[in-house]
């Protein structure tokens, strides 16, 4: 079993890589994001929960993204190996992931990071609003937001998978396919 997080901020290209990634090498991909945006538009408890969160670019909290990504996880005992996209987020979830892989004698083989300027991203975001009608992509207030929570709480776990050596930064900017040649060229080294 392999499992990777993907790691980058809002606009990265997490999910598009994701996809590619997944159907390469067999993988199940669990996005957080899209789980509570499938959550939303069905109006489930969790959604309703998470929605408020999300309208204003904040985290949803620790507990309950952990407990959805665990159950995420169990809906797929055969897994071959996971992509986790969006999570963790914060270090506590970090920490939840490693102890939750560990009992079930896995881990995560590597973080493959994909880092873009922030001009960049705030570009991407608004355009990607403009096609899905995200609404946290159509508004720069919420995109600042979305990049403030990224810069004071996720962006450190560059260090918590750096000290486990298991950080891989790739240059997220270019085209589709080259991007996916450099994942897929960290991937197999895992
Ligand atoms: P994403 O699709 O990954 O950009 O996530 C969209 C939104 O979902 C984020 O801005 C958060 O509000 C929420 N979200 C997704 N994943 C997580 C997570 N691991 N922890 C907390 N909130 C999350």
């Amino acid at each position: 079993m392999k499992n990777i997080v993907l790691f980058g901020p809002p606009g990265a290209g997490k999910g598009t890589q994701a996809e590619i990634l997944k159907d390469k090498f067999n993988l199940v991909h669990i996005s957080t994001g899209d789980v509570f945006r499938f959550n939303i538009k069905n109006k489930t408890e969790l959604g309703l929960l998470a929605k408020s969160y999300i309208d204003q670019g904040s985290l949803v909290p620790d507990a309950v993204t952990i407990d959805m990504l665990e159950a995420e996880v169990e809906k797929n005992p055969a897994a071959n190996g996971f992509i986790f996209d969006g999570f963790p987020r914060t270090e506590s979830q970090a920490v939840a992931l490693d102890v939750f892989l560990e009992k079930k004698e896995a881990s995560i083989n590597g973080m493959i990071a994909l880092e873009v300027e922030e001009d960049v991203l705030v570009e991407r975001l608004l355009k990607r609003g403009e096609i899905s009608g995200r609404s946290d992509d159509q508004d720069e207030a919420k995109i600042r937001n979305r990049f403030q929570e990224y810069n004071t709480k996720t962006a450190i776990l560059k260090d918590y998978f750096s000290k486990q050596n298991k950080y891989y930064g790739i240059h997220g900017v270019g085209s589709i396919a080259s991007i996916s040649e450099k994942i897929n060229a960290v991937f197999e080294t895992l």
